[in-house]
């Protein structure tokens, strides 16, 4: 019989590829729908890497419900509000998050390290019966009949592996091995943009830099961001700056002289941060045009891989644990399970017409945050009159949506 037989007594099994943070969100969701879940992970342990993400009450909201937000108290950083400056230093904007936010969309704006939060989910899967980690496994082929699908993955030893599922999901990144394999092109585009993180020790911050605020400048051609992470312990610093450059992977090494000279015009608040970080990597930005489909038979995609964005939005991470909820809640529970492919069918409409949204929506911000000369004035004057909830009120169609309502 079918696992996906509504009469099948035993739990419908997920593979799930990538143990990132959109993977292991899923595999949690899933469990708690009565499935059993497989994680396949190309590294052969989970070391903290990248650094600062912003989670927003739409992601949050979904991890309450996992009983998960105790887990973050001491890892995550409630921010008060978010400072928007220009480049030679004047405030623009101060939009509220904090208090005002949580009581307006029911749970709060968290800032984390993403080490941090890949640990905190990865120590809740391990506690989770029903989940089994396969680390050390590069997917590398996979192959489908009606009644399964099976992945096929090389291991750090050099053998090769096959797991068989019900069901295949993709969370494997930015640069996703299952996207091609299921027959999806890959038509990321880069968008001649780098992304430069730094991470300062608390003690070596300028005091303006470890308060617990969001803090956004504006320049021409060029943006930085900077928060503190890890229970306020290091600032998450990153600088976006227009560069051709392309290379996979999330860590390269940045040569700091390229920022000194990039930012020596700035103000010397926002020298004195850059100066302080220790060290840079940097990794480029890409994006997707949106798609009429990301799943095929038993195999889905999700997070990144399903629809890379730009993070003016601030929403890769969120959207990731997003789709891995909604996949979930398509997916029906173990007493009410949705065959599969009606589910996956469901799932690509409500989170490609909601994911093309936040894509598009980041395109233009990086526009607005990267203008110069009258038109910057223009954004700068807009910015100055707007009232502190104005940002609230602006991203409520991001912040208020339950992934978890089947409407989308
Ligand atoms: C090392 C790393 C550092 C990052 N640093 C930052 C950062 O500093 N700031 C930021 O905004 N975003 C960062 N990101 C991206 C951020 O995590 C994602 O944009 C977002 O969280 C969506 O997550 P995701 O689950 O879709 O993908 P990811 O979190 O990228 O996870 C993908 C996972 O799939 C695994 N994988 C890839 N290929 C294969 C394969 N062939 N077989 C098996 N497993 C595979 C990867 O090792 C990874 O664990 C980083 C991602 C990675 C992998």
């Amino acid at each position: 019989m079918p696992d996906d037989d509504p009469a099948s007594p035993a739990p419908r099994h997920a593979l799930i590829v990538g143990a990132g943070i959109g993977g292991l969100a899923t595999a949690l969701f899933l469990v708690r729908a009565g499935w059993r879940v497989t994680i396949a992970e190309r590294e052969a342990t989970l070391h903290e890497a990248g650094a600062g993400l912003q989670l927003s009450p739409n992601a949050t909201r979904l991890l309450a419900r996992l009983g998960m937000m105790a887990d973050f108290t001491d890892l995550a950083v409630r921010p008060q509000e978010m400072v928007v400056r220009r480049h030679d230093g004047t405030v623009l904007s101060r939009p509220v998050l904090g208090k005002a936010a949580e009581q307006r969309f029911g749970a709060p704006f968290l800032v984390i390290h993403r080490g941090d939060l890949q640990n905190v989910l990865r120590q809740r899967a391990e506690k989770t019966s029903g989940i089994a980690f396969r680390l050390g496994h590069r997917i590398i082929d996979l192959r489908e009949t009606d009644d399964q699908v099976t992945g096929i993955f090389e291991t750090a030893s050099g053998v090769t592996v096959r797991i068989a599922a019900d069901l295949l999901v993709g969370a494997d990144g930015l640069w996703s091995r299952v996207r091609p394999l299921s027959g999806l092109p890959q038509p990321s585009q880069p968008q001649g943009k780098t992304a430069w993180r730094g991470l300062v020790p608390r003690e070596a911050a300028p005091i303006f830099a470890r308060e617990a605020k969001v803090n956004l400048w504006l320049g021409p051609n060029a943006h930085l961001v900077h928060y503190p992470v890890s229970g306020g312990e290091a600032v998450n610093v990153v600088a976006i700056i227009d560069e051709p450059w392309l290379e996979e992977g999330w860590n390269a090494p940045g040569d700091p002289d390229v920022l000194t000279r990039l930012f020596a015009r700035w103000d010397e608040d926002a020298r004195a941060l850059i100066a302080a970080s220790p060290g840079w990597n940097r990794w480029a930005l890409l994006d997707r045009a949106p798609e009429s489909r990301w799943s095929r038979g038993r195999v889905t995609l999700l997070g990144d891989a399903a629809h890379a964005m730009l993070p003016f939005l601030a929403q890769g991470a969120s959207q990731a644990i997003e789709d891995g909820a909604s996949l979930a809640a398509h997916l029906g529970t173990a007493g009410h399970p949705a065959p599969i492919a009606g589910a996956l069918a469901r799932y690509d409409r409500v989170r490609i017409a909601r994911t093309a949204r936040i894509q598009s929506g980041a395109r233009s911000q990086g526009r607005i945050y990267h203008l110069s000369g009258p038109l910057a004035l223009a954004r700068d004057t807009t910015l100055r009159l707007l009232p502190r909830d104005a940002a609230l009120n602006r991203y409520a169609w991001i912040y208020a949506h339950d992934a978890e309502s089947l409407t989308g």
